[in-house]
């Protein structure tokens, strides 16, 4: 199984994704939301990014399956 992840424009720039999954989530600084900068490739890939769509307060981080 594959996923992608999605942050949406609820972001309110909290850092908690990016603290929680670093290697796939960053902050764009500059329009004040983070982004996925890398989908996950494995299980234990999809498993840090699941932590971090959790770890969001708002909801802002999405997943399908692809
Ligand atoms: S955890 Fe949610 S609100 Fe916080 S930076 Fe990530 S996407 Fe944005």
């Amino acid at each position: 199984m594959r996923k992608k992840y999605t942050v949406d424009e609820n972001c309110i720039a909290c850092d908690a994704c990016v603290v929680e999954a670093p290697n796939f989530f960053s902050m764009n600084e500059e329009e004040g939301h983070a982004f996925v900068s890398k989908q996950p490739e494995s299980d234990q890939q999809i498993e840090l990014c699941e932590m971090a769509l959790e770890s969001c307060p708002v909801e802002a981080i999405s997943s399908e399956i692809i």
